[in-house]
C-alpha cells in the first residue's frame, strides 16, 4: 500500500470517527428504502425497511420529499445532536446525519459563559446600587449629624441665656423678699416670681436630662394605675389661670365616657400633655387652645389643638428633631427640646406623635397610646388624700425631708424622718411605718442596701425608692433591692401621695380603710 493510500485511509477513518455519518434514503413518503453508516447511534438502530421514518425523526414532519434543507443541531431520540442535511438523490429524498455532540457541547460552553457573564453583569449592577444607597445614606447621617451639631451649639448658646434668666429672677426677687419686710402683697408678688422662676429652671433641667437618656437608651416607662379624671381636673387647674393671663381660653373636652383607672406611665402622660398645652399657650396670642381626650380599645387618644399661627408644612418633621426652634419662636422662652421628648416618649408608649393643621387655623398635635383600663376599689389606691397613715422618709437632704415631709404632712400622712441609717432603723422600730420612701443615692450609705434589710426583716409594707436619675438601671437597682416602685425627683406632691397611696393599696389593702 502506497503512503498516499495510508493517508487518505488515516483521513477517512478519523472523519468517520468523529463524524459517525449516517445516510438514509428514503421513498416520497419519507419510508425507508436503504441505510448506510452508524444508525444505532443516533438511535435509529431498530428502523425497518418500508418504515415512516417520521415516527423517530419528527422534525420531518412539515417537510416536502423534494426539499432541500439543512437543519443544524437537532436534537435525536438517542439525546444526540445531529447535523442533518435532506437533499434529493437519485430522484428520491436522501438524509446525511453527522455527529454534531461536539458543537453543541461548545455553543452550551459559550451559552453557559454568556450567561455566567450576564449573572456577574446583574450582581455588578446590584453590587453598584447597594453602594450608591450606602452612600447616600452615609451622606443623609452626615448632613443630620452637622445639622444636629449646629443645632446642639445653637442650644448650648441658648441654654446659657435660658439659665442664667430665671437664676438672675430668682435672686433678685429673693434680695426683693428681704426688702418688702411686712409688705405681704409684695412678699406674695416675690415667692410668686420665685416659685415660676424655679419651676422654668427645673423643666428645663429635667429636659435636658431626659433628652439625655432618651439618647442613651437608658430611659425606662413605669406603667401604674392612673386616674384619668385626676389629670384631666390636675391640667385644667394648672392651665386655665395661665392661659387667662394671655387673654386665651383654655378648653377640655371629654369624647364619649373615658375609664376611670389606666394602666399607664401618668408621670410621663402628664410631662407630654403639660409640653404639648404649654406650647399652645406660648405660641397662641388669640382665641383658644383645647385639650381633648377620648378613649376605645384600650387605648388612649389625646389631641391638643390651637388657634395659634400654625406650623408651616416644611417645618412639620424638624420641629421633632431635639433642639430645633422654629424662626418665630426666637422671642419665647424655649430650649427646643419639648416637641422631640414628646415625640420619644410617645413612641416609647407605644404611639406617635402627629402634627397637622387645625381647621380654620392654627395646628393639632395628637397621639394614641394604648392604655388598657384598670380596677382600683378599696380605698381609692391612688388618690391624693393621707387619712393618717404612716410613712418613714428616708433622704440625706435635710431640704428635701422638710419640704417633703411638710407636703405629705400638709395631704393627711404622717411622716417620719430620718437622715441616716441608724436613725432610719430607730425611727423603723419606734414607728412601724406602713411604707417607706428612701432615697436611692444617700452620701455615705446605698439607699438599695436599706431596702434590701428592711425586706430580709420581713418588712411587707410599701417601699417606693426615689431619686433625681431617671436611668433605667437605677430603676431595676431598687426593684431588684425589693422596692415597689421607683419614682424621679421631683415629684409632683398630688403624685407623690396617689403613688404612695397605691403602693400602700397594693402591700396591705386590709389595713386601708374605706374609700377616699
Ligand atoms: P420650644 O417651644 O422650646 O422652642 P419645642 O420642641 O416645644 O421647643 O417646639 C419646637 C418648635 O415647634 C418651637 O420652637 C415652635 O417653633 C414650634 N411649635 C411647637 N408648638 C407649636 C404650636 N402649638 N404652634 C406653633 N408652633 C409651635
Amino acid at each position: 500500500m502506497s503512503g498516499s493510500h495510508a493517508i487518505a485511509r488515516f483521513v477517512r477513518k478519523v472523519l468517520l470517527d468523529q463524524l459517525k455519518p449516517c445516510f438514509l434514503l428514503l421513498d416520497e413518503d419519507f419510508r425507508l428504502l436503504r441505510v448506510v453508516g452508524n444508525a444505532e447511534h443516533y438511535g435509529l438502530g431498530l428502523l425497518h425497511r418500508g418504515e415512516d421514518c417520521r415516527g423517530t425523526m419528527p422534525f420531518l414532519y412539515g417537510l416536502g420529499p423534494t426539499e432541500s434543507i439543512h437543519l443544524p443541531l437537532v436534537e435525536m431520540t438517542s439525546g444526540r445532536a445531529a447535523d442533518v442535511l435532506l437533499s434529493q438523490v437519485i430522484g428520491r429524498p436522501g438524509l446525511l446525519l453527522t455527529d454534531a455532540s461536539r458543537e453543541r457541547a461548545s455553543r452550551q460552553v459559550v451559552q453557559q459563559q454568556a450567561n455566567e457573564i450576564r449573572l456577574l453583569h446583574k450582581q455588578q449592577q446590584k453590587l453598584v446600587a447597594e453602594l450608591t444607597a450606602a452612600n447616600d445614606a452615609l451622606q443623609r447621617r452626615h448632613q443630620e449629624t452637622s445639622e444636629i451639631s449646629r443645632m446642639k451649639s445653637g442650644f448650648i448658646a441658648r441654654l446659657s441665656h435660658e439659665l442664667r434668666t430665671p437664676l438672675t429672677g430668682i435672686l433678685g426677687h429673693a434680695g426683693l423678699l428681704h426688702d418688702a419686710k411686712r409688705d405681704t402683697n409684695s412678699i406674695d408678688e416675690n415667692v410668686r416670681l420665685i416659685e415660676a422662676n424655679a419651676t422654668h429652671l427645673v423643666s428645663l433641667v429635667d429636659n435636658v436630662l431626659d433628652q439625655a437618656s432618651l439618647e442613651a437608651g437608658q430611659l425606662a416607662l413605669h406603667p401604674v394605675p392612673t386616674r384619668l379624671s385626676g389629670l384631666c381636673r390636675e391640667m385644667e387647674a394648672t392651665f386655665t389661670s395661665l392661659a387667662k393671663t394671655k387673654g386665651i381660653e383654655f378648653r377640655l373636652h371629654r369624647r364619649g365616657s373615658l375609664p376611670e383607672w389606666v394602666e399607664v406611665d401618668g408621670t410621663r402622660l402628664r410631662q407630654i400633655v403639660i409640653n404639648l398645652v404649654s406650647n399652645g399657650i406660648k405660641y397662641t396670642d388669640r382665641g383658644f387652645v383645647a385639650l381633648i381626650t377620648a378613649w376605645a380599645d384600650g387605648r388612649l387618644q389625646v389631641s391638643v389643638s390651637d388657634t395659634g399661627p400654625g406650623i408651616d408644612r416644611r417645618a412639620r418633621e424638624r420641629i421633632f428633631l431635639p433642639f430645633h426652634r422654629e424662626g418665630g419662636a426666637s422671642e419665647k422662652r424655649g430650649a427646643g427640646l419639648g416637641l422631640a421628648i414628646s415625640a420619644q416618649l410617645v413612641e416609647l408608649m407605644g404611639g406617635s406623635l402627629r402634627v397637622d393643621d387645625r381647621p380654620g387655623g392654627g395646628s393639632v398635635f395628637g397621639f394614641t397610646v394604648p392604655a388598657p383600663a384598670c380596677e382600683v376599689t378599696v380605698g381609692g389606691g391612688g388618690g391624693e388624700g393621707g387619712g393618717g397613715k404612716r410613712i418613714l422618709m428616708v433622704d440625706d437632704s435635710t431640704d428635701i425631708l422638710i419640704l417633703y415631709s411638710r407636703l405629705l404632712a400638709k395631704s393627711g400622712f404622717v411622716v417620719d424622718t430620718a437622715a441616716d441609717e441608724p436613725e432610719a432603723w430607730q425611727k423603723f422600730e419606734q414607728q412601724r411605718p406602713i411604707a417607706v420612701l428612701v432615697d436611692l443615692y444617700l452620701k455615705e450609705w446605698e439607699g438599695t442596701g436599706l431596702i434590701q434589710r428592711l425586706r430580709a426583716r420581713g418588712f411587707s409594707g410599701g417601699v417606693v425608692a426615689w431619686s433625681a436619675s431617671s436611668l433605667r438601671e437605677d430603676k431595676q437597682r431598687a426593684m431588684s433591692a425589693g422596692a415597689d416602685m421607683y419614682l424621679v425627683k421631683p415629684v409632683e406632691p398630688a403624685a407623690l401621695c396617689a403613688s404612695l397611696n397605691e403602693i400602700i393599696l397594693r402591700r396591705t389593702p386590709q389595713l386601708v380603710a374605706g374609700p377616699e
